[in-house]
């Protein structure tokens, strides 16, 4: 293996301990706590397991964790009611409703509904808004932790040649934006992209946010290029088909031996994800008190 294996659990390690650090300042200095909601529609095992990940390491944090699990069959009036009452609280300072909803409660309404200041996920069309005319938002938590452990891997990602495969809300778009910002040269591709082989491999950083298992070979990857696995896949184990793995969107092997570094599946981005949102909830908390943020 030729790659450089970015360590996503540890950076996203230093990040929380930083986090808990300016927490403990803020309690200290001005008796203030962030507070984030989360909110959960039905039982959704993964949405499940993330939720109670995020409230874990909201408490770890220093922070109030509040989370309010609703019934699969929750109108969405009573949903849009929780979100309001959430905008109101004073405690609460960061919301996210977990995705997917049910079918029958309308996402965007719903996200729409969350007070911009309080979004931190980054999701409302205010701050997407903003991060596309590179104003000050909440950024998505997935992307803008790829964008850390590319910061800390290369520094200046200034002319390097991005290909991000996925136009998701909550991957693709944001974190094509964030690469226009620190001036990649940025390609978006995606089901329709005409030989996404040969796109994939001018990338000098390749984001794979697509949802297929290890659909990305060592073939597809420019020699020396940073690879960003964002894919959470669950699979059958190849040992054992009773038993299930997590893999990415790229084959991880043949990707390691060309790449000059990767982030591996699990314990890459998905890590990252979290501590983003831990970071966004005491950004906004800063911003609501008119208290100096966390660089
Ligand atoms: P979506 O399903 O919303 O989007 C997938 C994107 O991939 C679409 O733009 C789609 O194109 C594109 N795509 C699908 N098939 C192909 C193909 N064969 N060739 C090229 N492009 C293709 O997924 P998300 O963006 O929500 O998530 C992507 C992955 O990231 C998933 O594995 C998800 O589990 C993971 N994820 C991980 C997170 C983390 O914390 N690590 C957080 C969020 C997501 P089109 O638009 O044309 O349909």
């Amino acid at each position: 293996m030729a790659a450089t294996i970015i360590d996503g659990k540890a950076f996203a390690a230093t990040v929380r301990g930083q986090v808990a650090e300016h927490v403990a300042a803020l309690k200290a200095g001005h008796g203030i706590v962030p507070g984030l909601a989360v909110v959960l529609v039905g039982e959704d095992p993964a949405s499940q397991v993330y939720v109670r990940n995020k409230g874990k390491q909201t408490a770890e944090a220093g922070m109030a964790s509040f989370e309010h699990k609703l019934d699969a069959a929750t109108p969405e009036a009573e949903l849009l009611a929780l979100v309001a009452r959430l905008n109101a609280d004073p405690a609460v300072h960061g919301i996210l409703v977990q995705l997917p909803l049910p079918a029958h409660i309308d996402a965007a309404k719903v996200i729409n509904a969350i007070d911009p200041a309080k979004d931190v996920d980054g999701f409302h069309i205010s701050n997407v808004g903003l991060l596309a005319t590179g104003q000050k938002a909440l950024v998505p938590c997935t992307p803008l932790g790829c964008l850390m452990m590319l910061r800390d891997h290369h520094g200046s990602l200034a002319g390097m040649e991005a290909v991000v495969v996925g136009r998701s809300n909550i991957v693709g778009k944001p974190m094509a934006q964030l690469l226009l910002g620190d001036s990649c040269t940025v390609t978006v591709a995606h089901s329709r992209t005409a030989d996404l082989g040969a796109v994939c491999r001018r990338a000098d950083i390749l984001v794979a946010a697509v949802g297929r298992p290890e659909m990305i070979r060592g073939d597809w990857v420019k020699p020396g290029a940073t690879v960003i696995d964002v894919g959470i896949n669950r699979v059958a184990h190849p040992d054992d088909p009773g038993k299930s793995r997590l893999v990415g969107d790229c084959h991880f092997d043949s990707c390691a031996e060309v790449a000059g570094a990767i982030t591996p599946v699990p314990g890459g981005v998905g890590p990252m994800t979290i501590a983003c949102l831990l970071a966004n909830t005491l950004t906004a908390c800063c911003r609501a008190h008119g208290l100096p943020e966390p660089q």
